[in-house]
């Protein structure tokens, strides 16, 4: 039976061995370097539809999103409220433990890797194949921003996010509601001084941690789509919003059909819409901060469209239509 060694106990290496669990063909063993998994920073928004690929047991989640909020330099530009669950806001070190407990974890196991060998607390991994599911640990910074966050005792309406985009800055901050209180942080084109003068404007509340990491912005590695790679370490992260849980697991769920199927993971993932929507969200950074430096057309396209549009395009629900409805035929 092939013995598969999954480096990294994120969503997307948890998630990969949990697709895999249960088939007689496989066998996973997943190796992370911290003790427990979910330390890394994160603001644990999750849209809706992932539970469809994967469990979310209820005591994870914290709060359930119907509406949002947008703001322009501090200026309220929308208030949407829906009558349905656009997402939720998780517990996210629950949420993986509780899918670390399906599978079998080695946690205070860093891998280190030495020509093409793989060793762990000075043991060799004698495993058939190795797949990282490192995250932006193992992308080179040149393809990630900077993201920071304090979690403050703040209590905001507990289903509704807010989302702060500003003239002349590439990047957004949020405020997110957490179990108490609130998450309030910012990600963009800056160095942390400057993420943290801009955040300072929105924070409020008694500051109780402030941490930070990077988020990966390249959009899809192709190199890596080698089948060795998954998650956010392979590029599966959206650009625009800095959301890479979903996508995390959605491309673990690939790479596991993949794997189960016989069928080459390159071509499988990048016949899927999260390679095309992936890309295009990364594209558009990549423009804008090359013809678009004061983000004008960025800010005008995203805000002068019909917001249900846009909430489309910000979670990768879109299409080609969508997006010349959005940016005009001359960015396609
Ligand atoms: C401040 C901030 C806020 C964010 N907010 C959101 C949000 O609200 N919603 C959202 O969807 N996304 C958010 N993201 C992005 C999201 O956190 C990541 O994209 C997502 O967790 C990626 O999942 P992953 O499993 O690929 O990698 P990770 O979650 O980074 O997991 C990788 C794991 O691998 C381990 N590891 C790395 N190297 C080794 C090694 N050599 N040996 C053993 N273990 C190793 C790490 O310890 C880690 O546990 C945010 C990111 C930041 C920085």
């Amino acid at each position: 039976m092939p013995r598969m060694a999954i480096i990294g106990a994120g969503p997307a290496g948890l998630s990969l061995a949990y697709f895999l669990k249960g088939h007689r063909n496989y066998e996973t063993t997943v190796f992370e370097s911290m003790p427990e998994p979910g330390i890394k920073p994160c603001a644990w928004g999750l849209i809706t539809g992932i539970e469809e690929l994967i469990p979310i047991p209820k005591e994870t989640i914290i709060s359930e999103i119907k509406g949002f909020r947008i703001y322009l330099d501090n200026k309220l530009v929308f208030d949407i409220r829906t009558k349905n669950r656009l997402g939720y806001i998780i517990d996210k070190p629950l949420f993986l433990k509780r899918l670390a407990d399906e599978v079998n974890v080695e946690f205070n196991s860093k891998v280190i890797q030495k020509g093409n060998k793989f060793y762990t607390n000075n043991e060799i991994l004698d495993f058939d194949k190795v797949i990282m599911a490192t995250g932006h640990y193992s992308v080179d910074k040149s393809m990630s921003i900077p993201a920071i966050q304090y979690i403050t005792d703040y209590e905001i309406d507990r289903e509704v996010v807010e989302f702060y985009f500003y003239s002349g800055f590439l990047g957004y901050a949020w405020i997110f509601p957490d179990r108490e209180g609130s998450k309030i942080g910012i990600g963009g084109y800056g160095e942390v001084p400057e993420l943290k003068e801009r955040l300072k404007q929105i924070l409020k509340g008694r500051v109780k941690i402030f941490h930070g990491a990077r988020v990966t912005d390249y959009g899809i590695i192709d190199d890596r789509l080698d089948g060795n790679y998954v998650g956010e370490a392979l590029g599966a992260v959206y650009a625009i919003t800095g959301e890479g849980i979903r996508p995390s697991i959605i491309s673990s769920k690939i790479l596991a059909d993949s794997i189960l199927n016989g069928k080459d993971f390159r071509k499988e993932f990048k016949k899927s819409k999260l390679y095309w929507t992936l890309n295009w969200h990364a594209k558009i950074i990549k423009m804008t901060r090359e013809k678009d430096p004061g983000t004008v057309r960025l800010s005008k396209a995203l805000l002068n469209n019909d917001p249900q549009l846009i909430l489309k395009f910000a979670i990768g629900d879109f299409n080609r239509v969508d997006l010349i409805k959005i940016f005009g035929r001359s960015l396609i």
